[in-house]
């Protein structure tokens, strides 16, 4: 007999789904989920979007997979928080909580005794990913970027059954166009892994916009994964074509503040030594002049005019 499950504190019957506010340990601060008791037995996925809250296709996303998916065609447990960052989303502001000025992505596993936003990764880590068998974070270019659908799966961690099974899952996101095994350890999907449960971190979209084509292309892809998983009725596909694998990529942020004028476009080819972008100060000067190092794509770019340094600016890769 399957049993009911808790998460947040929503204990949810089997064949049933509810929604509410789950709050932060002590903090006043709480994010709002969904959780879904798939009707027969399964494994149970955690899906996370608007870490980042200007993301609005994954958000999107998740809330209509929230709405839609239908606890009784279901093998197994789904859990969404929509979004992460609901401060951010309600503000219209990018990358960071308000409350502490923190990345929340640049926090995991966190820590029950920091600031909010290192309460909300530590909460999401062993309240969430520890009782779940898979993790999609779901991202997109924030407000003032913009990207290639992407798929990120993780490279670094001790479990080597665990980075295969996600780097399987993540050859079955159908709109990928690239692929990146990473080797960063404090994203909330890397750090997921690190501890054991496979993950994904999945991209579409950016500049502050959302299309219903985006978010349809999305749900494909979410729910993809979960015939990969069994959790959803069907048989997972494969992509067409594969997304191209990156093995080599530069990640640039901005060395000044001022005017950013990206110089190539997003896909576009590039040679050793082209000059990607300029920065200029307020006045016009030339502050400096970004270079390709290698021949390579351009994968990622910042689109807005004004630019602080420290800010990403653009990304190469081969
Ligand atoms: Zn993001």
């Amino acid at each position: 007999m399957k049993e009911s499950i808790t998460f947040g504190g929503i204990t949810v019957e089997p064949g049933a789904k509810k929604s509410g506010l789950a709050k932060v340990l002590d903090t006043d601060y709480s994010f709002p989920i969904t959780v879904i008791n798939g009707a027969k037995e399964g494994k149970t996925l955690l899906l996370t979007a608007g870490i980042h809250g200007g993301e609005y296709p994954c958000i999107e996303t998740a809330f209509e997979l929230a709405e839609e998916l239908n606890p009784a065609e279901l093998s197994g447990q789904v859990v969404i928080i929509h979004p992460v960052n609901i401060e951010a989303y309600f503000a219209r502001i990018s990358y960071i909580l308000p409350s502490d000025q923190k990345n929340i992505n640049r926090l995991f596993p966190g820590d029950k005794n920091g600031s909010i936003g290192d309460k909300i990764a530590y909460v999401i880590t062993y309240e969430y990913q520890m009782k779940s068998d898979f993790y999609i974070d779901m991202h997109g270019g924030d407000i003032h970027e913009t990207l290639p659908p992407y798929v990120y799966n993780p490279g670094i961690g001790d479990n080597k059954e665990c980075l295969a099974y996600a780097e399987e899952a993540a050859k079955h996101v159908l709109s990928a166009k690239y692929r990146v095994r990473s080797v960063a350890t404090t994203g909330a999907y890397n750090s997921c892994a690190i501890l054991g449960v496979p993950s994904l971190l999945l991209e579409q979209g950016g500049r502050g916009l959302w299309s219903k084509k985006e978010v349809n292309v999305y749900k494909a892809d979410i729910i993809n994964i979960m015939k990969f998983l069994k959790i959803y009725p069907g048989e997972a596909k494969l992509p067409e074509k594969p997304a191209k694998l990156i093995t080599k990529a530069e990640y640039l942020d901005s060395t000044c503040s001022g005017r950013w004028y990206p110089m190539a476009g997003l896909e576009e080819k590039v040679k050793a030594g082209q000059v990607i972008g300029i920065i200029k100060d307020i006045f016009g000067k030339t502050l400096c002049e970004v270079k390709a190092k290698y021949d390579s794509i351009i994968l990622f770019e910042t689109v807005s005019l004004a630019i602080n340094e420290g800010d990403p600016i653009i990304t190469y890769g081969i």
